[in-house]
């Protein structure tokens, strides 16, 4: 029976482990994770961040008890020739098969000052521990990228006093456009939050952060939201083949037959950093052990801040919203009401998309999108939301997922009514769909509908 080693106990490395059972994997099986916990959802992270969700609600389902889970245990080499992990608790682990499932670290620059005394607490949201809630104000977010954004809409509106400084012309400068940029821009301001663009944080002093236009701001807390990159150490120092990431094929597997490598720490055309591109990963590697063809199709995911009462998303590839060439665009600018909507189209698909403030086209362009699917023919009714076939359950497959920031599918959701959760606050507290961007919550209340119709 094959014995299989997993490094790194995230998202990725948990969603692996039960399709491995799921497709009928039954040789033993190790995961060595650094963090003191099991896996838990790291998208999740800024909820605990913000107050309101405690740190055990993002814990994942307990993986079944043969499972060898090693928590809080850092494996430090890999040897390729004998086929074993060393870990810093002095152990040995044999493999047959080798998963890397590191991940990303947070980059953290320099700061001059940053170690001095009384200088603001530092620290970057992208673990439990770096996550833990704020209790020293003002808070400086320190980089206006997606995860910045997030964090700092939901500490504005937790009622922190809030900085957000980005060297952008405007938040999220590399996903958004200028109109959709200046929504976000409002929204942030509505929240409680100090938009600072075009500007970097130079240094630290007591109590104190300092720009790079000499101004100097109030803060007990920094956040650090400055990116990640692939964790590739060990790979590196194992001789595999490591450009950004570890380079992998379509079957996840590396330069070394007996390795393979998932999620954040992956180099693959396809890999997005997201969890459902870890998620198609996971179940294509699971297939590939299994013995069945798990060569991965690139899924087609879309990019939704949760930002709650906010609906965004982006699709595409960056940047061609504004550079369309010779594809068809459908523009809807509506800033008085907060509204812009985006889509470049080519052979009648969603080829990219913006949308803010457009809850229902968020769900029905973001559907669209995913299945590439032909777009109806009044194109302006689906941004407004007002396509029914396209908005509405009914024909969305068991295997849809409703709510994509917690990959609730049709059929979880339908289950968890079957079960009693026969309301919204209910369903949310069974599956937590509409807990994220909330941007799910009409197609939400539609499923619900439809299951209880007799
Ligand atoms: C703040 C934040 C918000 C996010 N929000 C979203 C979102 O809304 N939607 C979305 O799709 N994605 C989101 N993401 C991205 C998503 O969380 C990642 O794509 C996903 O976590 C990748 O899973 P992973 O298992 O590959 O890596 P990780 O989650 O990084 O887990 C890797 C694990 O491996 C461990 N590890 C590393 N090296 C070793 C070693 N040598 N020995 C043992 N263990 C090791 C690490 O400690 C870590 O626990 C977010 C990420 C962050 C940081």
């Amino acid at each position: 029976m094959t014995a299989i080693t997993v490094i790194g106990h995230g998202p990725a490395a948990h969603r692996l482990i039960q399709r491995l059972r799921h497709h009928g994997h039954r040789g033993p099986v190790t995961v060595i994770g650094a963090e003191p916990q099991p896996a838990y959802n790291r998208a999740l992270l800024v909820s605990v961040l913000d107050g309101t969700l405690p740190a055990a609600g993002l814990a994942l389902a307990p993986l079944p008890p043969e499972v060898r889970v090693h928590t809080g245990v850092r494996a430090t080499e890999v040897d390729p020739r004998r086929r074993l992990v060393r870990t810093d608790d002095g152990a040995e682990h044999p493999y047959d098969v080798l998963v890397l499932a590191t991940g990303s670290r947070a980059i953290l620059p320099e700061l001059p000052g940053a170690d001095g005394p009384l200088a603001p607490e530092i620290r970057a949201p992208h673990t439990l521990a770096g996550a833990r809630p704020v209790d020293k104000g003002p808070v400086v977010v320190v980089g206006g990228g997606l995860r910045g954004v997030e964090a700092a809409y939901a500490l504005g509106r937790a009622g922190h006093d809030v900085t957000l400084v980005h060297p952008g012309a405007h938040p999220m400068h590399r996903l958004l456009d200028e109109r959709a940029g200046a929504l976000l821009t409002a929204a942030l301001r509505d929240a409680g939050v100090v938009p600072e663009t075009g500007r970097r944080v130079s240094g630290a002093e007591p109590g104190k952060v300092a720009l790079d236009d000499g101004r100097l701001l109030a803060a007990g807390t920094l956040l650090m939201c400055t990116g990640g990159r692939p964790d590739t150490a060990l790979a590196r120092d194992a001789g595999l083949a490591v450009r950004r990431g570890v380079v992998v094929d379509d079957r996840m597997r590396t330069s070394d037959p007996h390795v393979y490598a998932l999620g954040d720490c992956a180099e693959h055309p396809g890999c997005h950093g997201t969890l459902a591109s870890a998620w198609d990963q996971a179940d294509a590697l699971a297939r590939t052990l299994t013995g069945d063809d798990g060569r991965r199709r690139p899924a087609r995911h879309v990019v939704r801040p949760r930002l709650p009462g906010l609906a965004v998303a982006v699709a595409g590839p960056p940047g061609t919203p504004g550079t369309p060439g010779d594809d068809e665009q459908i523009v809807l600018s509506d800033p008085a009401r907060g509204r812009y909507g985006r889509l470049v189209l080519r052979d009648g698909r969603v080829h990219a998309a913006v949308l803010v403030g457009l809850p229902r086209a968020v769900a029905s362009v973001g559907q669209l999108y995913a299945a590439d699917r032909p777009l109806p023919a009044d194109r302006l009714a689906l941004l407004l939301g007002m396509d029914g076939e396209y908005a509405s359950s009914a024909e969305l497959p068991d295997t849809a997922v409703v709510c994509q920031c917690n990959n609730v599918t049709k059929k979880a959701l339908e289950q968890a009514w079957r079960r009693g959760a026969h309301d919204l606050p209910a369903i949310a507290a069974a599956t937590r769909a509409t807990t994220g961007c909330g941007s799910c919550t009409a197609l939400v209340r539609q499923v619900c509908e439809r299951a209880a119709q007799p």
